[in-house]
């Protein structure tokens, strides 16, 4: 458009140059040579000067001829010229050169003036095409600078609305552009693979509900109930299992959340409450079976919450999808635990009775008046009633064990004056410690509040403290025996200088049945479990602290009595 406009203008110019430069050199140089012949005249024509002047200005205009007439005149003017020249002085001749002169004149002014209009004509016409055809360039410039970005711009636009959708998995999505260029082409292709995808999400799609259809009935058949939840913590499955211990039903609850269920319902209440605790701090009853009727009996569950976590496709870090809530049926293990149980009970207590017996049939042999015993026989007695005690001791354990495994600790918490529980300790480990020559190093302030504590339990553990400190300690040595007052709690604490502790038993050996790999002496590994129970039962606490290869220190805490 610029082009043409270009073309135009010049067009016009060049035509206006045209006339201009015709008027200047038809008419104007016409005007010239008259001027300068009048001049010559006005010179006097006697003078040859003139003569020259006029004649070189003659043939000029006679070269010039441009106008109509124009050429008559000039002949006419010759004629009259030569007569002039033949005659000079006759005032007539001269003036008929001057009248030719002025008609030329005339003539070729008439003639400015005829073309100046015509170039002005031009001139008008000239500005009005520009005018015309600038506006309608400028019409059409305008027209395509609203339409042609949008043009552009529109499939562009629907096209990245079409990606979006795709992106959205919403294969569905086609784009529409009817033209033949390269939008339509990029339409084709985008379509094509909208429609490869779809298909590919059909074939994936129905593979997918196969294997979740596999996964329902497997979850479903499985005997342990599982609860399925999503991360909102709504309900997302629930199998048959779950759903007959807790009473509930499907349509009640898949797509709910498990909060609102837990408001009426008590098991879904105990399930979900390690779930809205920070992880860090579920951890402790984490353990403890569930007792849930079930079955038509009793039944025992041990709850785990599994989280779900993912790392979702080209995504680097983890997101939390879901917990699965698993409740394994331990029923039958905790039958054969409560029977074990019972039998150790039984067995134990059954024993208890014929052994102390025994150990009284051994006291009174020993007494003289029974009868007298060779010193063979004195060291007969003694071993049996060394093996005697040793029996009582272990009965006395199982007992006990039997007591806490069934979670049937019966305490009678009364304020106790600390050295007495103490004092029993030490009095029933006086001659185990006299065999080995071991003395004790006994610290008890003068002053000291009383316990609160069931003194049996915690004599039995205090015993149980001072014979494994003999038991573990090298002949000749010390143990200490301590007694400090805290804020708010009674110390108690048993110092050997014996073999120690390994660090990575340290806390093992308070689980029941653990012994330190190469444990020499004999023992059960329950005594140390059964006084963790009894001390714990009490609000207490006991801790061990040991130099490997030099001693160890156990520290038996409890709650002071309130005065
Ligand atoms: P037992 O002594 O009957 O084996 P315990 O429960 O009393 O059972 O102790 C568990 C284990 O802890 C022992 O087998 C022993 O290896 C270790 N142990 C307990 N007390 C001490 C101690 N004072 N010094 C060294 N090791 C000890």
């Amino acid at each position: 458009m610029i082009a043409l406009l270009i073309v135009l203008s010049s067009l016009f110019i060049n035509k206006l140059s045209g006339e201009t430069k015709n008027i200047l050199v038809a008419n104007y140089n016409t005007l010239d040579y008259s001027r300068q012949m009048l001049i010559a005249l006005n010179n006097g024509i006697e003078n040859p000067e003139s003569i020259k002047l006029f004649q070189e200005n003659l043939n000029g205009q006679q070269n010039n001829i441009t106008e109509a007439g124009e050429k008559e005149l000039t002949e006419k003017l010759v004629k009259n010229f030569e007569k002039l020249k033949q005659s000079p002085a006759e005032a007539v001749m001269l003036r008929n050169v001057q009248k030719d002169i002025t008609d030329i004149m005339h003539l070729n002014m008439q003639a400015i003036q005829r073309k100046s209009s015509i170039a002005q004509s031009t001139a008008d016409s000239s500005i009005f095409w520009v005018t015309l055809v600038g506006t309608i360039c400028f019409l059409i410039a305008f027209i395509l600078l609203v339409n042609l970005p949008g043009n552009i711009a529109n499939p562009v636009k629907e096209l990245t609305g079409s990606i979006k959708q795709i992106a959205a998995q919403n294969y569905s999505q086609r784009v529409h552009f009817e033209k033949h260029n390269e939008f339509g082409e990029l339409a084709t292709a985008f379509n094509s693979m909208a429609q490869k995808l779809e298909e590919y999400k059909a074939g994936n799609l129905e593979k997918l509900m196969i294997e979740k259809r596999r996964i329902e009935t497997l979850i479903n058949n499985m005997k342990d109930p599982v609860i399925g939840l999503n991360e909102t913590k709504q309900i997302i499955f629930m199998n048959d299992n779950a759903l007959k211990i807790t009473g509930l039903h499907k349509e009640d609850v898949i797509g709910k959340s498990v909060q609102d269920i837990s408001v009426s319902n008590d098991l879904v209440r105990l399930l979900i409450q390690d779930l809205f605790i920070p992880e860090n701090k579920s951890g402790e009853n984490k353990k403890a079976p569930i007792k849930i009727y079930a079955d038509n009996k009793e039944s025992y569950f041990e709850k785990e919450i599994i989280p779900i976590k993912i790392i979702p496709t080209g995504e680097s870090e983890e997101k939390m999808i879901g917990n699965v809530i698993l409740l394994q049926n331990i029923t039958p293990y905790k039958e054969l635990d409560f029977a074990k149980t019972n039998f150790i009970a039984t067995v134990s207590h059954e024993l208890k009775t014929p052994i102390s017996s025994i150990k009284m049939s051994l006291q009174l042999l020993e007494n003289e008046q029974i009868g007298k015993t060779n010193a063979e026989q004195k060291n007969l007695i003694e071993s049996i009633k060394e093996d005697t005690t040793r029996l009582l001791k272990i009965t006395g354990e199982l007992l006990n064990m039997t007591q806490v495994e069934s979670g049937k600790i019966e305490l009678g918490m009364i304020p106790v004056e600390p050295a007495e529980i103490l004092e029993y300790a030490v009095k029933a480990n006086k001659s185990q410690a006299e065999e080995k020559k071991i003395t004790f190093q006994i610290a008890v302030p003068e002053k000291i509040s009383k316990v609160m504590a069931d003194s049996e339990k915690t004599a039995w553990v205090l015993t149980n403290l001072v014979s494994n400190a003999i038991r573990y300690s090298y002949e000749n040595s010390v143990i200490c025996l301590d007694i400090a007052e805290t804020t708010n709690n009674i110390l108690f604490s048993v110092t050997d200088t014996g073999q120690g502790i390994a660090p990575q038993y340290r806390d093992k050996i308070f689980d029941r049945y653990f012994r330190v790999p190469g444990t020499k002496k004999e023992g059960t590994g329950l005594g140390l479990s059964i006084s963790k129970e009894f001390i714990e039962a009490q609000g207490g606490s006991i801790t061990v602290e040991s130099d490997f290869g030099a001693g160890s220190k156990f520290t038996v805490s409890l709650n002071k009595a309130s005065v």
